[in-house]
């Protein structure tokens, strides 16, 4: 029996935040569905942001309510802050996905605070959502935790300072994100080593970006480390409008290849998700695609895992 990975489609949230057009709402409701129908088990479909500072993300409520009536789906929307995870909770969001950068530039320029004020911003969210009747569970997103493009270096023990400060503050999940794409395998394995070793499973996830073209390198790194959640975007979009220089994050449908092919089941029918890029283009015209195996066609060698 082969192992299993869960994969977090956050195209319609990293991906779309940065693209130079709008989606229109409809074909982003039949973009989830297509992806969602191809067995992709959990879609990050938006964030509670301001509309003026990304416009694209206007709908992102119309756009739960939609998708969390797709069966089987785990819809994760993304909240920067108190407000934010109000407006998810009330959605109806089954998770909440909390940014906090670990480097003071991207925190600043991202969220207009610094890493230990978000962290206080997550523990008033956490306590706010714990009163609620319906309970969502959180799981924060440690930007910038393997350089930025504001600082540069990150020191690992940064890393493992917020990260042990979210835990306490009663995070039961976290991703390491590589926002700008500045990390390599070795890194990859030492800062998840480091983190896990202070707060253990509460360490779930990899957010990985392909800035450097490293970027399936670094999840196989993290698959020998452990790792078994991982974010990705059909096409590769994606982007962080508050991280200069950093390129798209790694493609889902190389992704499932990779995996699939070395027996982690992932649950997602390749040729349907390959298929749900003719309505993101439908909805995106002028936005950049990649992805290797969309362009190549699935290999007759190709079989999913059992
Ligand atoms: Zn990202």
């Amino acid at each position: 029996m082969g192992e299993h990975v869960i994969i977090c489609e956050v195209g319609p949230r990293d991906g779309l935040q940065i693209a130079k057009g709008i989606m229109p709402t409809e074909i982003k409701k039949r973009w989830i569905t297509a992806m969602a129908a191809a067995g992709v088990s959990e879609i990050e479909v938006g964030s509670f942001v301001s509309p003026k500072l990304i416009p694209q993300m206007a709908d992102t409520a119309e756009i739960v309510r939609h998708a969390v009536t797709l069966p089987g789906l785990t819809v994760v929307a993304l909240a920067p802050n108190l407000r934010g995870a109000q407006a998810a909770h009330a959605a109806g969001a089954h998770r909440i996905s909390i940014p906090v950068s670990v480097s003071e530039g991207h925190s600043r320029a991202n969220l207009n605070r610094s890493p230990d004020e978000q962290v206080a911003e997550v523990g008033r969210m956490v306590e706010w959502l714990a009163a609620q009747e319906r309970k969502v569970p959180v799981e924060a997103s440690c930007s910038t935790s393997f350089g930025c493009s504001f600082d540069g270096r990150v020191k690992v023990s940064e890393v493992v300072r917020i990260a042990a400060s979210l835990a306490a503050v009663g995070v039961p999940g976290l991703a390491l994100a590589d926002t700008v794409g500045y990390a390599h395998p070795a890194l990859i394995r030492e800062v998840v080593h480091a983190v896990r070793a202070e707060i253990g499973d509460v360490l779930e996830g990899l957010h990985l970006h392909d800035t450097m073209g490293l970027g399936l390198a670094n999840a196989l790194a993290g698959i020998e480390a452990g790792i078994r959640n991982f974010d990705s975007a059909l096409a590769g979009l994606g982007g962080c409008p508050f991280a200069p220089g950093a390129s798209g994050n790694i493609v889902t449908e190389d992704l499932v290849f990779m995996l699939e092919s070395m027996g982690f089941a992932t649950g997602i029918d390749l040729d349907r998700l390959i298929a749900a890029r003719v309505i993101l283009r439908e909805g995106l015209p002028n936005e950049t695609m990649r992805g290797g195996v969309p362009q190549a066609g699935i290999p007759k060698t190709f079989r999913h895992a059992a």
